[in-house]
C-alpha cells in the first residue's frame, strides 16, 4: 500500500522503535545518547547526540524495551535502571497531556 508522498510541505518522518510506524518527528520523542554516553529522554528534539525515536506512548515504550529497538538504534546497551528512569519520565509526560 504505497501512497503518493508528493506533498507541498515535506514532513520529516521517523520510525518509532516500538510500533515501527513512520510518524511526524514533531509528534515523537527521542531517546538520546549524549556524547558523554548518558541515555536521556529528549522531548524537544533539539539536543545533540544519537537518537532513537518513539511515539509519546507507554505502549510503544514497552514494545521498544521488549524488542530492543532502542538499543539497536543507539547501538549501545541500555541498563534496566535507565529504562526505569525513562519510564518515569514518560509517565509524567503522559499525565501532563
Ligand atoms: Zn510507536
Amino acid at each position: 500500500m504505497r501512497q503518493n508522498m508528493k506533498t507541498k510541505n515535506k514532513i520529516p518522518m521517523r520510525q518509532c522503535t516500538g510500533c515501527r510506524e513512520m510518524k511526524n518527528k514533531k509528534e515523537m520523542m527521542r531517546i538520546l545518547k549524549t556524547p558523554e554516553n548518558e541515555i536521556t529522554l529528549d522531548t524537544t528534539g533539539r539536543k545533540n547526540g544519537r537518537g532513537a525515536y518513539l511515539c509519546v506512548s507507554m505502549d510503544c515504550f514497552e514494545k521498544a524495551v521488549k524488542n530492543h529497538g532502542i538499543e539497536r538504534s543507539l547501538k549501545t546497551a541500555v541498563p534496566d535502571e535507565v529504562y526505569e528512569e525513562l519510564k518515569k519520565e514518560l509517565e509524567n509526560i503522559e499525565k501532563c497531556q
